[in-house]
């Protein structure tokens, strides 16, 4: 047993050993990554249930990272939160969003919202996000600009949330209230909050086919949204099952595989541009 023993311990410190060398060097990547231009934006394709129409997309990051190729954002945005990188990062995406906005309205394509995401540690650092926001706000429009923030982090400092969600509308921004229905979801502490729409979480939406229980509660959520002034989508749609269900709740809009994954850029201009033209 003692020999056995020894043997799983040295497994185990190989194995811990490997961890921390990796995480020393995922930090040491981070830190030059938005210098070194390693990101960039997806785009995933959100639709109008009214129209069946494409009515804009959420920017998801990606990261192609030196010897390790394409890093999907699990993978490096909870490091990024731990290391402070996450401001940049944060930093990088909404110009970047606020880029591709510019870049779509002279393309003639002006109707389209872009939705970005934001972490706890931007919202949670007001001073570093009024200073940003007022920079980027001379440059560029925000009217088209969707900024989702997500459920948790909303909650944790209300009284934050409150001053960070009004410099992002005072520049013109909206706020979408994303992953609702994972965390606390109490639709009450949204009555001091301005925002312009939720988005319901993708385990909500895929509870709705198993329990119709979960269905109900979804549609008051919908109603009672809707008499709060704000929009509704669901997230992470798969079935033609879901679609039917969350029309038939009345759900605004939708995003998931069954309509479109995240996109390059090129192949989202692509389809709203072909979208226009018909
Ligand atoms: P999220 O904001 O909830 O984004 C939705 C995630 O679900 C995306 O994963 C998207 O690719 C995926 N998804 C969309 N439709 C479907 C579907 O029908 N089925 C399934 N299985 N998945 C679907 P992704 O791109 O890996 O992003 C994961 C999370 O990382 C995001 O969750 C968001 O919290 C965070 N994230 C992504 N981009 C950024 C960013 O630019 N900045 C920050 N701070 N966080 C980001
Ligand atoms: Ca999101
Ligand atoms: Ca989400
Ligand atoms: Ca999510």
């Amino acid at each position: 047993a003692k020999k056995f023993g020894k043997k799983r311990t040295v497994v185990y410190f190989d194995e811990l050993d490997k961890g921390v060398k990796e995480l020393v060097e995922l930090e040491e990547d981070l830190k030059v990554a938005v210098k070194n231009n390693e990101f960039f934006l997806l785009y995933q394709p959100q639709i109008d249930l009214k129209t069946m129409e494409i009515i804009g997309g959420e920017a998801l990051i990606r990261w192609n990272r030196p010897r390790h190729g394409i890093e999907t954002p699990l993978s490096f945005i909870p490091y990024a939160e731990e290391t402070g990188e996450i401001l940049k990062i944060d930093s990088w995406v909404i110009k970047q969003a606020l880029m591709e906005i510019d870049k779509l309205s002279s393309l003639g394509l002006d109707d389209f919202k872009i939705s970005m995401n934001i972490s706890g540690n931007t919202l949670n650092n007001l001073d570093y996000l009024r200073k940003l926001i007022s920079e980027l706000s001379i440059i560029y429009d925000f009217s088209k600009a969707y900024f989702e923030i997500t459920e948790t982090n909303l909650i944790e400092d209300l009284e934050n949330s409150r001053e960070a969600l009004e410099t992002i509308k005072k520049a013109k921004g909206r706020i979408a209230l994303d992953d609702f229905g994972v965390g606390y979801s109490s639709l009450s502490y949204l009555k001091g909050l301005d925002i312009d729409m939720i988005k319901i979480d993708k385990s909500f939406i895929d509870s709705i086919d198993l329990n119709m229980q979960n269905k109900k509660i979804l549609s008051m959520i919908v109603n009672l949204s809707h008499e709060l002034g704000m929009k509704v989508l669901a997230e992470g749609v798969e079935t033609k099952e879901q679609l039917n269900h969350i029309i038939e709740v009345g759900c605004d809009y939708a995003q998931g595989y069954y309509f479109y994954k995240p996109l390059s850029v090129e192949e989202f201009e692509k389809i709203l541009w072909e979208q226009l033209k018909n």
